[in-house]
């Protein structure tokens, strides 16, 4: 038996969203059919305030509420550094740890499993803002796993035909562990003790 069209469309939709599978989608879906009006009400508002407000920045492609971002334009910033994250939720880890400078975001990270290329991240747009001159060192803050290290190297050799800075953060972050959960004491640690990255030969 078909479901009602408005059904298949919500699973549907929820099939878009990553890790969710026709099964998790049905149930979410029947879930909500069976919600309180108040619950999904709320969904839905949030669902519209976060399409209607929140941007990506086009400097630096965190998630915002304006392009460019509180932080792209903030003078008391140090413009000349610049820290590379993998995701939005890594930049209020290092908010916390005290970080100045200013950020870039690649939106992901290197996986040849999941078919995330070099090219599906944001390493063209960092080149861009590294040849406009004003940046001096990259500092690479990705998270010390397999993925992490690999697209660390990819955005070093990227950055190969400038003459900026390019660091990596010290190993205070425990390998394999993630940007996200560490303490603010620690990814201060990890920047102070950043060393020169070369890339490979
Ligand atoms: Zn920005």
């Amino acid at each position: 038996m078909a479901y009602p069209p408005a059904v298949t469309r919500l699973i549907e939709a929820f099939r878009t969203l990553p890790g969710v599978g026709t099964r998790t989608a049905e149930r979410l879906t029947f879930h909500l059919l069976r919600a309180p009006t108040g619950q999904v009400q709320e969904l839905t508002e949030a669902l519209e305030a976060l399409a209607a407000s929140v941007v990506a920045c086009e400097v630096c492609h965190n998630l915002a509420d304006r392009s460019p971002c509180s932080v792209c334009t903030d003078s008391s910033r140090d413009g000349t550094r610049v820290l590379v994250v993998e995701q939005p939720r890594d930049v209020p880890a290092f908010e916390d740890a005290g970080w100045s400078g200013r950020y870039h975001v690649l939106l992901g990270h290197v996986n040849p499993l999941e078919g995330i290329e070099a090219s599906d991240l944001t390493i063209e747009s960092l080149l861009e803002r590294v040849e406009e001159g004003e940046v001096k060192e990259v500092i690479l803050a990705t998270n010390p796993d397999y993925e992490g290290d690999a697209t660390a190297l990819h955005v070093r050799r990227s950055l190969d035909s400038t003459d900026v800075t390019v660091s990596r953060i010290a190993r205070g972050v425990a390998s394999g562990s993630a940007i996200e959960y560490s303490n603010a004491a620690m990814l201060s640690d990890a920047l102070s003790g950043r060393s020169s990255m070369d890339s490979p030969s």
